[in-house]
């Protein structure tokens, strides 16, 4: 029994740790449209290259991937390296990034700094017992307590994206520190309830991974020709709460490529036309500080299905935009402020945008 019992907790730590260290490899395709398409059904095409692409593999799909494009061209053996890795920079470079409970701990001293602004709600538990946090932005001023524009920031929904958390504590904290002495923050926090999520995916962030319970959470949406897409549970949780509110804008934080984008990313139809003009518009004003690109996700990069964008914007009309920041998931640390920098003015003016 105590042999058993011992064998079967051996076995469990080998998996998680076979987990833990998953690689997934990077891969450039140049490929004609057809099988672009079937590539893109199975695979995440991560960034537009000159005439080809950058596509992700996870270690145990390479003999499938291979089959569908035998010319491709390998970039990266592990695109997790740099969380792996025995360097003594690179690991320190990491340590200075939040990890989860540095998350928590933030949250809990905003709400304790900015009482008037700011309350924590959570919205679920992961299967690794993390909880599934919402800051909740709004000021108590009585000439506006009704009817104000509920706006969702999230950031990430790739637990490896670092830079991304980082990014939304900068501005978050920014804005509240602006309250009352900066009439800019005073009217933007005035005027809406801001929903900031830091990290989407809570198990996959603590371990530095990409995926969570084996699948890609930003294709772990149902789109609207597969509404029963498998998915996980923090992004069940993040639909549920999404369904329970009625966002007029969603801001989804992810790192690298320096994009900004609307829906549809499953297919390369336009929303509707209406839609298109405004959408287009919000992006191009967005660009206009950092000059990220921006466009329509599935023409920008290319057709990626099951997208936290197009869920939102599909189930409630949300204005749902994509942002890639910066150039590198994890830049080194004294670099952030640059990309702060990069994503100040627009994310002022994704949120000035809804009134
Ligand atoms: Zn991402």
């Amino acid at each position: 029994m105590f042999k058993n019992l011992l064998l079967s907790s051996f076995l469990c730590l080998l998996s998680i740790n076979a987990n833990a260290l998953e690689s997934i490899r990077s891969y450039e395709v140049s490929a004609n449209p057809m099988r672009m398409n079937q590539i893109a059904d199975r695979f995440e095409i991560v960034k537009k290259l000159a005439g080809s692409y950058e596509v992700y593999v996870k270690e145990d799909d390479v003999g499938d991937f291979l089959k569908l494009a035998p010319n491709a061209k390998l970039l990266l053996m592990n695109t997790q390296a740099e969380f792996h890795s025995d360097d003594k920079a690179a690991q320190l470079n990491l340590a200075k990034y939040r990890n989860f409970s540095d998350v928590e701990r933030d949250l809990n001293t905003i709400v304790t700094t900015y009482k008037d602004l700011a309350s924590l709600e959570t919205y679920g538990t992961t299967k690794g017992g993390r909880k599934l946090y919402a800051l909740k932005i709004s000021s108590p001023n009585k000439n506006r307590l009704t009817n104000k524009p509920e706006i969702m920031v999230t950031a990430a929904t790739h637990g490896d994206e670092l830079v991304t958390v980082e990014v939304l504590f900068s501005l978050l904290n920014e804005m509240l520190a602006g309250y009352g002495k900066d009439s800019r923050f005073t009217k933007m926090i005035d005027g809406r309830d801001i929903y900031f999520i830091p990290v989407v995916s809570p198990d996959s962030f603590e371990v530095r991974e990409r995926y969570v319970q084996g699948l890609d959470p930003n294709r772990s949406f149902p789109w609207p020709e597969n509404i029963n897409n498998r998915t996980v549970d923090c992004i069940q949780g993040l639909m549920d709460f999404s369904n329970a509110h009625h966002f007029m804008g969603s801001l989804d934080l992810h790192a690298y490529g320096k994009l900004v984008m609307f829906p549809w990313g499953y297919t390369e139809s336009a929303p509707s036309p209406k839609d298109e003009v405004l959408l287009k518009d919000l992006v191009q004003s967005m660009a206009r500080d950092n000059r990220y690109t921006a466009g329509q996700i599935s023409t920008t990069i290319y057709i990626a299905k099951g997208s936290s964008a197009d869920y939102f914007y599909w189930k409630k009309n949300t204005q749902a935009i994509a942002v890639e920041l910066a150039d590198q998931k994890v830049p080194a640390y004294n670099a952030i402020p640059k990309v702060v920098t990069e994503a100040r003015e627009m994310m002022w003016t994704f949120l000035e945008h809804f009134n």
